[in-house]
């Protein structure tokens, strides 16, 4: 569990950051809250010579909300997005979501923009992102980009994020209605068997306007714009409900591994997203 030798760097500028990840190519990767990358280098699935950390960065930790827009530096933590009040008014689906992220400990070291980036299908983060349909900013070499967060994930770990480019923030709309991050794990801290985040608003009694999204059902995030379909117009009741589900079940693609094979990753799934849906009803 020891990591191979590796070179340690602290830029205090994005530039320098990007300049160092230009100089190193392959042999470099920025650090951010380690809680990833460093096991993954202790088990030497990664052998990185060359870590740039982020942390003396400044303006990476900014939360901002402007209005109706939230504006989160990827070097925010999983404990800042929960103790943060504004947040918790503007879209509280966060906090629900961060706090089902592992353990204290794990959620005062790990960041949004290392568990979006990262590219696990097994992180919450991105399946969130899909569900507020949130906007990331990438700084490169030729300056900054923006990519929506639902044209991000390519395949488990690929992102559209090139070798040379960090993310530096996410952006999001500040939600209205309902909301509810429903997660299944085998214990407490553990990554998600199935996890489901719905947003729901509500006009005279029926479905305004759905988002519904998944995580670790398969190799990316899942949005269903199905799903949503489904909902809007309904009076989401059981019958509504039950649609949603099947044609969000529709649009995974699970693989076994020790969390279960694929037929109960499917019961399990069809489960989580009703009882999400059920619960951002509710709250609508
Ligand atoms: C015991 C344990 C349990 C966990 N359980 C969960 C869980 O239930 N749900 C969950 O979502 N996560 C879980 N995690 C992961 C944790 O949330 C990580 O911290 C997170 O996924 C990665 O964030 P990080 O800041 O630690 O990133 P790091 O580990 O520093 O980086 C991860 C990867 O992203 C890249 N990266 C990081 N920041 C940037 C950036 N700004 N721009 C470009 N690339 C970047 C790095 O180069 C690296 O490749 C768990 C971790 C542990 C150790």
């Amino acid at each position: 569990m020891i990591p191979a030798a590796f070179e340690y760097h602290r830029p205090s500028d994005i530039e320098a950051a990007l300049g160092l990840l230009q100089t190193h190519g392959d042999e470099a990767r920025v650090l951010a809250g380690g809680h990833s990358l460093i096991p993954m280098m202790k088990l030497r699935m990664a052998a990185i010579e060359h870590l740039i950390d982020l942390r003396d960065i400044a303006g990476l930790r900014d939360i901002r909300i402007d209005g109706t827009t939230i504006r989160i530096g990827a070097m925010v933590t999983q404990a800042d997005l929960i103790a943060h009040d504004g947040l918790a008014r503007t879209a509280p689906i966060l906090r629900e979501a961060a706090l089902q992220i592992a353990d204290p400990q794990v959620r005062y070291m790990g960041t949004v923009g290392g568990n979006v980036a990262n590219g696990d299908p097994g992180n919450d983060m991105p399946g969130l992102m899909q569900a507020l349909d949130a906007v990331f900013t990438l700084a490169g070499p030729d300056g900054d980009r923006d990519v929506a967060a639902r044209d991000f994930y390519e395949s488990a770990y690929m992102t559209a994020r090139e070798d040379d480019e960090i993310l530096t923030g996410i952006r999001f709309d500040a939600t209205a209605g309902g909301y509810a991050y429903e997660k299944q794990k085998r214990k407490i801290g553990d990554y998600a068997t199935a996890a489901a985040a719905v947003l729901i608003t509500r006009e005279g009694g029926c479905v305004a306007t759905a988002s519904v999204a998944m995580t670790n059902l398969a190799d990316t995030p899942i949005w269903s714009h199905a799903a949503a379909e489904a909902l809007i117009g309904s009076s989401c009741d059981a019958d509504a409900i039950r649609a949603a589900t099947t044609a969000a079940l529709a649009d995974i693609d699970p693989t076994e591994d020790n969390r279960g094979p694929v037929e109960f990753k499917r019961h399990v799934a069809g489960i989580i997203i009703s009882r999400a849906i059920a619960r951002a009803w509710s709250r609508a």
